[in-house]
């Protein structure tokens, strides 16, 4: 599977500039994108799922289907868990998802109600399959949603901010059963502004700020440009009031003269420091606070 988007933009009626020039190719596997709140994000989802149509720029799957022109068969391989997935009161866990498979054009009830039942047992709810959907826990409601998504063999899976409102377990355990899906032959497109989300399971990533295309890579890529650019610093209580003025802080612990703070900067001129390995946030908080504004206002 591959996506390949070219020249996208999306201008909408009011004016705003929400995607400019994108071009990206997305393979199989798992990808994240990654942007802040309003970076772009939605937008390029709701353009992916046909929800929308760009203002601009041309999106085509496997060379083969154009999405302006194959909407049709494009909207076939499609699965989507919107942002607010919701559902209707008074379904049973199973009601539900035998109602979607039916509105995905599975006519045929045995095949159907397997596939229910299978689709229920690979995101752990089997149990709850005779519970009222709306009386589960917000964890097994996005599990739900992620079933329905799944019900109809979907291609390119498409998950808006997947995480939102889950506890630490449920979000790990969440990660894992996208991450189990993303080994078969699928695209799965994984929107959030929380790099934990994406830092262990995708292979790829693209950085949305302010509707352009920031960064694409995979994460150790997006890792090494922060390399020698984050330091641990020991600092007095003094330096500490300067150092948040001056730095991009990501943590800050008290400590025997002060505080131990880890900042991004390309230099700590005049404090006593040392750089340390960058992870993935480390990376992002980089990326975002000083490359991009350094290009924004150059
Ligand atoms: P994200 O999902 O990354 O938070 P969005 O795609 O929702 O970003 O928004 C990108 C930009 O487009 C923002 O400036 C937002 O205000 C604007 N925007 C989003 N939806 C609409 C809309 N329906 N009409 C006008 N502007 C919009």
């Amino acid at each position: 599977m591959k996506i390949s988007i070219e020249q996208l933009n999306k201008i909408y009626t009011n004016g705003n500039w929400a995607l400019k020039d994108i071009n990206l190719e997305i393979p199989n596997g798992m990808f994240g994108l990654l942007g802040p709140n309003g970076a772009g994000k939605s937008s390029l989802m709701r353009i992916l799922v046909t929800l929308m149509k760009p203002t601009n720029g041309k999106v085509t799957v496997n060379d083969q289907y154009d999405l302006m022109k194959n909407r049709r068969e494009i909207r076939a391989m499609l699965g989507y868990l919107p942002q607010d997935f919701r559902f209707f009161a008074k379904l049973k866990t199973w009601e539900f998802l035998d109602y979607t498979a039916r509105l995905a054009g599975m006519k045929n009830r045995a095949r159907r109600e397997e596939a229910v039942d299978r689709m229920l047992e690979e995101v752990g709810l089997f149990e709850a399959r005779d519970r009222n959907a709306n009386r589960l826990s917000g964890g097994m409601k996005r599990r739900l949603g992620i079933a329905q998504a799944l019900i109809n063999d979907p291609k390119i899976i498409i998950v808006d901010e997947p995480t939102t409102g889950l506890d630490p377990e449920e979000r790990i355990r969440f990660r894992n059963l996208l991450s189990n899906i993303s080994t078969r032959d699928v695209i799965i497109i994984l929107s959030t502004h929380i790099v934990g989300d994406i830092s262990s399971t995708c292979e790829n990533v693209a950085l949305l700020n302010k509707g352009k295309l920031a960064f694409t890579g995979s994460p150790s890529d997006l890792v090494r440009e922060a390399e020698g650019k984050v330091w641990q610093i020991q600092a007095t209580e003094k330096e500490y009031l300067e150092i948040n003025d001056k730095f991009p802080v990501i943590t800050t612990i008290p400590s025997d003269y002060g505080w131990e703070m880890q900042v991004v900067a390309d230099e700590i001129n005049g404090y006593y420091g040392k750089p340390i390995e960058p992870n993935l946030e480390h990376a992002y908080v980089y990326f975002m606070e000083k490359k991009l504004n350094q290009w924004t206002s150059a």
